[in-house]
C-alpha cells in the first residue's frame, strides 16, 4: 500500500520537464464529466498554448459511430491537486471536426454572451452555491442514513457537528482545500439541512469563469468521492418527502448594481427575470419540478415571487442589499444539476441585453 502511495506521489519535476495535462469535458447527458490525460513537454499556463484534442463521441452519446470524432478545445487551466507539481487540469469544450460547437456545448454560447462588449463592460459577477448529496456506493442511500430506514427529522443537521449530524466531512474538507489549491475561487462550504447533503460556494467570479470554476470544482469532487468510495449525486430531490432538495442558488450582480443607486438596477433586473420565468426554468436543471414545490425553502415552479430575506421566494434580496441600496441578489431557482454556463449566460442575457 505504501509503495503505491509513494509511486502515485512521485515528484516528476525531480527528473523531467514533462508534465501531465488532464483534459476535462462534459459528456452527452450534460452532467457526466469525462477526462483523459496527455503528456506535455513542459509547464503551460495559458490554454492557448495547449493542443486541441479529440475523443470518441460515440462512447459518450455525442456522435454517431461512423463519424465519431469530437474535438475538444482547451479553455481554462487549473493546478492539479491530485498530481500536484506543474501538472494541470484543463477545462475543455467540444466541437465538430468542422469547428461547430456540438449541441451539448453550452459554453460556446455562454462565451459569446460574456464577450459581448455590452455585457463585458458591466462586469457580471456570479456566486454559485452548489449543493450535493453523498450516497453509500452499493445501496445509493445517503451517507450516515441507516440502511432500510431514515434518520431523525431535519433540524439538527444544517451546519451541524457531531457523529450523528455531520456525515462525510473528510470528503467536504478535502474538496475545499483541493479547490483552493487548484486556483478555484471557492468561497466556503457548509453542511445542509438534509443529512448527507453539503454545499460549496464558488465566487464571486466574473463572466464565463464562474461556469469553468463550478465545472472543475464538480470534477474535483467526483474524483475525491471516487477515492472515498462514495457516490456523488446532483439530483435536485434525492429523497422524496419531508427532506430538502438540492439547488444551485445563483448570486448575481453587475457593476451598476454594486454601485450607488444599484437597488433600482436590481429591481429592474428582477422584473425582467419575472417576465421570462418559464424560459429560465427550462434551463435551470432536469427534475427541478420535484424540488420547487413551494415547500422546503423553495417557491413553486409555477410562480415567480421575489422578496427581501425570503427563502420561500424565487429571487431573494439580502437585508444588506436592501439597507445599503446596492449589492446583489440571489436566484434561488436553479437546481443542483443545472449547467452553470447556461444559467449564468441566461441571467446576463435577460438582465443586460434583453429589451422587453
Ligand atoms: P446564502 O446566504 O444564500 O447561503 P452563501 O453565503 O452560501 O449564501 O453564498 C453567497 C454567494 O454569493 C457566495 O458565493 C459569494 O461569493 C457570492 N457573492 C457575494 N457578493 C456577491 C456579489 N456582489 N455578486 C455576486 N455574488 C456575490
Ligand atoms: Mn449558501
Ligand atoms: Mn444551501
Ligand atoms: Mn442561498
Amino acid at each position: 500500500m505504501s509503495l503505491l502511495t509513494d509511486l502515485v506521489n512521485l515528484n516528476l519535476s525531480d527528473v523531467t520537464e514533462k508534465v501531465i495535462a488532464e483534459y476535462i469535458w462534459i459528456g452527452g447527458s450534460g452532467m457526466d464529466l469525462r477526462s483523459k490525460a496527455r503528456t506535455l513537454n513542459g509547464p503551460v499556463s495559458d490554454p492557448k498554448e495547449l493542443p486541441k484534442w479529440n475523443y470518441d463521441g460515440s462512447s459518450t452519446g455525442q456522435a454517431p459511430g461512423e463519424d465519431s470524432e469530437v474535438i475538444i478545445y482547451p479553455q481554462a487551466i487549473f493546478k492539479d491537486p491530485f498530481r500536484r507539481g506543474n501538472n494541470i487540469l484543463v477545462m475543455c469544450d467540444a466541437y465538430t471536426p468542422q469547428g461547430e460547437p456540438i449541441p451539448t456545448n453550452k459554453r460556446a454560447k455562454a462565451a459569446e454572451v460574456f464577450s459581448n462588449p455590452n455585457v463585458a463592460c458591466v462586469e457580471p459577477w456570479f456566486g454559485i452555491e452548489q449543493e450535493y448529496t453523498l450516497l453509500q456506493r452499493d445501496v445509493k442511500w445517503p451517507v450516515g442514513w441507516p440502511l432500510g430506514g431514515f434518520p431523525g427529522p431535519q433540524g439538527p443537521y444544517y451546519c451541524g457537528t457531531g457523529a450523528d449530524k455531520a456525515f462525510g466531512r473528510d470528503i467536504v474538507d478535502s474538496h475545499y482545500k483541493a479547490c483552493l489549491y487548484a486556483g478555484i475561487n471557492i468561497s466556503g462550504i457548509n453542511g445542509e439541512v438534509m443529512p448527507g447533503q453539503w454545499e460549496f460556494q464558488v465566487g464571486p467570479s466574473v463572466g464565463i469563469s464562474a461556469g469553468d470554476e463550478v465545472w472543475v470544482a464538480r470534477y474535483i469532487l467526483e474524483r475525491i468521492t471516487e477515492i472515498a468510495g462514495v457516490v456523488l449525486s446532483f439530483d435536485p430531490k434525492p429523497i422524496p418527502g419531508d427532506w430538502n432538495g438540492a439547488g444551485a442558488h445563483t448570486n448575481y450582480s453587475t457593476k451598476s448594481m454594486r454601485g450607488d443607486g444599484g437597488y433600482d438596477v436590481i429591481l429592474k433586473a428582477i422584473e425582467k427575470l419575472g417576465l421570462r420565468h418559464k424560459e429560465h426554468i427550462s434551463a435551470y436543471g432536469e427534475g427541478n419540478e420535484r424540488r420547487l414545490t413551494g415547500r422546503h425553502e423553495t417557491a413553486s415552479i409555477e410562480t415567480f415571487l421575489w422578496g427581501v430575506a425570503n427563502r420561500g421566494a424565487s429571487i431573494r434580496v439580502g437585508r444588506d442589499t436592501e439597507k445599503n441600496k446596492k449589492g446583489y441578489f440571489e436566484d434561488r431557482r436553479p437546481a443542483s444539476n443545472m449547467d452553470p454556463y447556461g444559467v449564468t449566460s441566461m441571467v446576463a442575457e435577460t438582465t443586460i441585453l434583453w429589451k422587453p
